[in-house]
């Protein structure tokens, strides 16, 4: 059913799930299996009439705690692993035609204290080494349920643009004594082109080095490693960010617009990362209201991406739609 296969080419694992063909495909909003079971409709993925956010594990698992054995055997060019890890869905609302930007500030914030438990719980498994936080949105991601929901894979190794990432850290404060990222905050913000909002924790930026035009990443202002170090103020603060961002992105195009939201933190191998620094990046897929980027040749062949647009523009659009997150009174002590 799923394995680890090895590219000896690339040197990175890729994982094979055929039964992942039966999955459910962009069901009628009436069989939604991520909406709260209807009195006496049909038994949906959560069994409770209703939920606030909800963590189950992925009925079609890529990586599985207890995998099956390798349906081929390894070779020594070829080397094979059982697809050990966990994959998990997190449910944003029972509300079906939300999202996370449309949900309110406080729901979010419920969100970042989820992602830091899964952290927690899931990096404690002796088989995981990294725990990556995604959510895929929308149809031009090729999003198979429109309920609002993210997901969660445990990998039993640390994957590739992690690795890189962590290399380039390590190896930045190797000859500069410096972290990278702290760096890179530090020279976005005294640029300010390419700044898209910014408070007291976190500055959203699309980046000197984007990929995408509307490319964006969140940065802690402190250099810290993982979610699970936020103080009770930085989660205030990270789910005011991503409420800023998330509303500024819908405003852009007047859509729900579509990404790839990505958690970049340390891994839970057991080993030390003081190096690197915990951020989040967005990948859009929209070039303009209508016109989507596609990978092509040069960016899956060669790995070089090709972007038509400057950040500098891109950001200043984006910034033209961030407006202050209104918090209800009860959190209000937590407002900046
Ligand atoms: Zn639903
Ligand atoms: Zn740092
Ligand atoms: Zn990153």
């Amino acid at each position: 059913m799923s394995e680890l296969r090895w590219n000896p080419l690339l040197g990175e694992w890729l994982v094979t799930a055929t039964h992942r063909q039966d999955r459910t495909f962009l069901p009628p909003d009436d069989f939604c299996p991520l909406c709260p079971t209807k009195d006496g409709g049909f038994p949906t993925e959560v069994p409770e009439s209703d939920y606030d956010i909800a963590v189950f594990e992925n009925r079609f698992p890529s990586l599985k705690s207890n995998p099956e054995a390798p349906m081929v055997s390894a070779s020594e060019l070829y080397p094979v692993r059982p697809a050990q890890g966990v994959c998990e869905v997190i449910l944003y609302s029972p509300n079906h035609n939300s999202s996370l930007a449309q949900e309110p500030v406080e729901q979010i914030l419920k969100l970042v204290q989820v992602w830091t438990d899964r952290f927690r719980e899931l990096g404690a498994l002796p088989f995981v080494k990294y725990v990556f936080i995604f959510e895929n949105k929308g149809e031009a991601i090729g999003v198979t349920l429109h309920h609002p929901h993210g997901q969660i894979y445990a990998y039993p190794f640390i994957p590739p643009r992690i690795a890189r990432e962590l290399e380039q850290s390590a190896s930045h404060q190797k000859t500069t004594g410096r972290c990278l990222v702290c760096d890179v905050v530090a020279a976005e913000v005294s640029d300010a082109r390419r700044t898209v909002a910014e408070n007291d924790s976190f500055v959203a930026v699309i980046p000197f080095f984007a990929r995408w035009p509307y490319e964006t990443h969140i940065y802690a202002r402190r250099h810290l490693q993982a979610i699970d170090e936020l103080t009770a103020a930085e989660q205030i603060q990270l789910a005011a960010m991503l409420k800023t961002l998330l509303v500024a992105f819908d405003k852009l195009f007047n859509t729900s617009f579509p990404y790839m939201m990505v958690i970049h933190q340390r891994p839970v191998d057991g080993e030390r990362y003081d190096y690197y620094h915990f951020h989040i990046e967005f990948y859009p897929p929209l070039r303009t209201a209508n016109k989507l980027k596609y990978l092509a040749g040069s960016e899956t062949g060669a790995g070089m991406f090709i972007n038509d647009s400057l950040p500098e523009i891109k950001a200043a659009e984006l910034r033209a739609h961030v407006e202050p997150v209104v918090w209800r009174a009860e959190t209000a002590s937590g407002n900046d």
